[in-house]
């Protein structure tokens, strides 16, 4: 993400945007509330908002499908739910943590996910709620340009209109943007959560994984060591186990979470020409965020300080 990419009024959209998920975060650790309760408040908001790759305004498959990929994981219990390639559930992040909490497994995707999202109650949406226009001319344009073939607007998408100017199309070449959410919160007890949730990557195969909702990968949470969220390429976060990596680095190398995590976006991910960036937090309270990309949007809030907002990367 780029300057030159982004207009003033699309980028304060995106900082307001980002406010008003860290402060419903951590208005509910305030109140006494879990770091798994703060990061699904959080991420709720962001899947509810077009801006971002998640829930509504998520990017589509090459066959214009939404396919929803989210995580949860507790670091007090390293309990953990998944959940990959949903249809139809309003919030993923609550999937997740429905499959963690009420299900004997950690991961369920596809039609099983989907059936087990109504089974628990939560709430179902026609897939045309996840559309935006902007998402959809982005993969018309990519489809395009690639020479795929372009597939038919998604029944009951609105007809189309206009771009709406703040939501910001990713086509020029050196700008492709991810608009994965992601959460690490930290209660005053030590315990630490993360959570991710995303529609994937533009354009991907019907079908595509990629690493929000693989533990350790793009998500991972253990009071040992640290909570991630990451964001990015991700078959690159998959085959170097990013999450996971960081907080192993801390675990067991004994590093300061900032460069743990440096050296896995700046050294591992840099290696493989992996592109993408990743929020941490420790127990004791250490906050980090890398990422090799021109920006990465991105917020924190300590108890008793002032909300920090960063965009790109010239930023603190
Ligand atoms: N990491 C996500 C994925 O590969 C994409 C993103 O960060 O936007 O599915």
């Amino acid at each position: 993400m780029k300057r030159s990419a982004m207009s003033p009024e699309s980028e304060s959209a995106y900082r307001a945007s980002l406010a008003q998920a860290a402060e419903a975060g951590a208005k509910v650790l305030d109140r006494g509330g879990s770091p798994l309760d703060a990061v699904e408040a959080a991420i709720r908001i962001l899947e509810d908002d077009p801006l971002f790759n998640a829930g509504r305004g998520a990017v589509f498959t090459s066959e214009g499908k939404n396919e929803l990929d989210a995580a949860i994981m507790d670091g007090s219990n390293l309990k953990a739910g998944a959940v990959a390639g949903v249809t139809r559930t309003r919030h993923p992040i609550s999937l997740a943590r429905a499959i963690m909490e009420k299900s004997p497994h950690v991961m369920l995707i596809g039609a099983g996910a989907d059936a087990f999202s109504v089974q628990v109650g939560l709430e179902q949406v026609d897939s045309s709620f996840f559309f935006t226009e902007s998402r959809w001319q982005s993969l018309v344009n990519q489809l395009k340009k690639e020479g795929r073939p372009v597939p038919p607007r998604p029944a009951g998408a609105p007809p189309p209109g206009p771009v709406v100017p703040v939501a910001w199309i990713e086509e020029s070449p050196d700008t492709r943007t991810y608009g994965t959410v992601g959460v690490v919160a930290l209660d005053r007890l030590g315990n630490v959560a993360a959570g991710t949730s995303t529609g994937g990557l533009q354009g991907k195969m019907p079908g595509r994984v990629g690493d929000s909702p693989i533990l350790g990968a793009g998500t991972y949470a253990s009071n040992q060591s640290c909570a991630v969220s990451a964001t990015g390429a991700g078959e690159y976060f998959i085959r170097l186990g990013v999450a996971r990596e960081v907080c192993n680095l801390v675990a067991f190398k004994g590093m300061p979470l900032q460069q743990a995590a440096d050296q896995v976006i700046h050294k591992e991910l840099d290696a493989l020409r992996g592109e993408g960036g990743i929020i941490a937090l420790t127990p004791d309270g250490q906050l980090a965020w890398s990422f090799n990309t021109p920006g990465m949007l991105r917020a924190r809030l300590r108890e008793g300080g002032k909300l920090e907002i960063g965009v790109y990367n010239d930023e603190p």
